[in-house]
């Protein structure tokens, strides 16, 4: 009986369930990687993102063999072609995969076992810190969860920032949340130290040359494939995650939603893209955290807190949301065609160009062409909320960040970017929209100040889109808003609006729209 191993793409950890399951005959275990160009028919992904999985499979498949393995990547239209010519060369009888989050792709699997000549199992993915099952039955039980409990629940089970053991152990500081000391407006002249960087090498380069000649195989990804400096080993991410907790880490909490006009990552981790790619392991990077805020001493317990929230918290949190709201495996999904607002404006070209003269998008639309990354508040807060409050239609938003981002795949764009981007969900995830005018955006950043927009003006000729567009957003959903408690407050506003006010702003919204045609 001959065992094979098929690695995903994102699986490229040798720890990883379905290489783990065959360690003690790695030199007989056939292991393919598979880089299939069928996909990008679907969508125009950024260019940087297929070079960055491209080259960390190959890096990987290269590490693999190292290690005794014998392993290769090869390319095809599809996975089935390629698997079928592969697994009778090599005898197979028996195919391992480590099981995709993202549910389309896991009923694409389920589909091939029933068609693959030989049997493909399917074994848990262990690239979260809860186990799909853990995930799944902590939700279950819980009305509404929420991921402060959540978030809790991982602190005190693997003791992260944590004093004392067992039932009796108190969070560090005799606080679980230190958000009200961080997320301060930027001060001016702010110098973040610059992000670690790598040159490409000969593998990449062969990438990049590969992608830059997709169009002649009638494929065309979006985005600038080069400069590239992006990590594509485990030993570059983990160089990647030592230089953030040494130069970065820090000042990560007080800035963490700061908006700064040619700085592109402030304080932020930059880890996404390789925690995705199963590059990096979340528990190896909280632990890191929290072991350099133990060892070291210089670091602010609200900084350490914070970082340590997004992943032990928001990342297996939104993964198992995913999961829960995704329902079972083999029956689609209704969660990825939520419209709670029934938004149906098309995705406005600037999205693409970044032709806009609203500063704000311009200069955040631009980065992503660059560098295919946006921090966290520039795809809430400029991208999520304009998308929001101009009505643009969810699944068209949610295409899109998936086709610009590195770091994008479905399992962490669903909830993202519908739940908690766009609450097209109704608050299934989010207790409250992410919907906000100029105000905000220009208290936390300094793109107001080169706009030809003048962010305190609602109405006239020169008022912020995002001015006349929040508001009109607030008068057409009132009565479905006002279910929300948390929009209470806000809604009070619009009592004091007189009929012309409100005929003025929808006048705005329209005329504004009527010019981008
Ligand atoms: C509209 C929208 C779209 C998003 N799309 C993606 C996406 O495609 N892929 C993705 O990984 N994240 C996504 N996020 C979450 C978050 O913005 C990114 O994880 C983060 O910006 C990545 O950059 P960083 O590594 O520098 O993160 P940092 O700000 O430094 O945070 C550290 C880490 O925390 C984790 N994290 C923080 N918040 C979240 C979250 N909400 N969901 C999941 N992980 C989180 C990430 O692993 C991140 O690397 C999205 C958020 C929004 C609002
Ligand atoms: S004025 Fe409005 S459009 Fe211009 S940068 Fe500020 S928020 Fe964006």
């Amino acid at each position: 009986m001959t065992t094979g191993v098929w690695i995903l793409g994102d699986r490229l950890d040798e720890q990883q369930s379905a290489l783990a399951a065959c360690a003690d005959r790695r030199t007989t275990t056939p292991v393919i990687a598979i880089e299939s160009l069928g996909f990008l028919r679907d969508r125009p992904y950024h260019g940087q993102k297929l070079v960055l999985v491209w080259s960390a499979m190959r890096h990987f498949v290269a590490e693999l063999r190292s290690r005794g393995w014998p392993a290769q990547w090869r390319e095809g239209e599809d996975f089935e072609s390629v698997l079928r010519p592969w697994i009778a060369e090599a005898g197979i009888d028996r195919l391992l995969v480590m099981a995709p989050t993202d549910r389309p792709f896991l009923r694409y699997l389920l589909d091939l076992q029933k068609r693959l000549p030989c049997a493909l199992e399917i074994l848990p993915c262990n690239h979260f810190m809860w186990s799909e099952a853990e995930v799944l039955d902590w939700l279950r039980d819980r009305k509404r969860p929420l991921l402060e409990d959540f978030y809790r629940a991982g602190r005190r089970r693997w003791g992260i920032l944590m004093d004392g053991d067992g039932p009796k152990a108190t969070p560090t500081g005799d606080r679980w949340n230190f958000d009200a000391d961080n997320r301060k407006p930027p001060k001016s002249g702010l110098k973040p130290p610059p992000p670690l960087t790598f040159e490409p090498d000969a593998i990449t380069q062969a990438v990049i040359d590969k992608v830059n000649q997709l169009p002649d195989r009638g494929i065309q990804p979006w985005g600038d494939v080069t400069p590239f400096h992006w990590a594509v080993t485990r030993s570059q991410a983990v160089a990647v995650l030592e230089n953030f907790i040494e130069q970065r880490l820090r000042d990560f909490g007080p800035y963490q939603d700061a908006m700064v006009t040619g700085q592109d990552t402030l304080w932020h981790a930059l880890l996404s893209p390789y925690l995705n790619l199963g590059l990096l392991r979340p528990a190896e990077v909280v632990q890191a955290i929290a072991a350099a805020h133990r060892d070291r001493g210089d670091l602010p317990l609200a900084s350490v807190e914070g970082c340590i929230r997004q992943i032990l918290g928001w990342r297996e949190y939104m993964r198992g949301l995913y999961l829960h709201l995704s329902g079972p495996a083999d029956a689609p999904t209704a969660y990825d065609q939520s419209n709670w607002f029934d938004h149906q404006r098309l995705l406005p070209d600037f999205f693409w160009t970044g032709d806009t003269p609203c500063n704000c998008l311009r200069q955040t639309l631009t980065q992503v062409r660059k560098t295919a990354y946006g921090h966290h508040i520039q795809r809430l807060m400029i991208l999520g909320n304009f998308a929001t409050i101009a009505g643009i239609q969810p699944q068209a938003v949610e295409s899109w960040f998936h086709s610009a981002f590195i770091d994008g795949y479905d399992w962490v764009m669903q909830t993202n970017v519908l739940g908690m981007g766009l609450f097209a969900d109704g608050g299934r995830l989010a207790t409250k929209p992410y919907a906000a005018s100029a105000n905000y955006i220009n208290r936390m950043g300094d793109y107001c100040k080169a706009c030809p927009y003048d962010p305190k003006q609602r109405t006239g000729p020169n008022a912020c889109p995002f001015n006349f567009f929040y508001w009109d957003f607030l008068i057409r959903h009132e009565e479905r808003l006002r279910s929300q408690g948390r929009m209470a407050l806000v809604l009070k506003h619009l009592d004091k609006f007189t009929d012309a006010d409100r005929a003025a702003i929808a006048d705005h919204a329209e005329t504004w729209w009527a010019h981008q045609a």
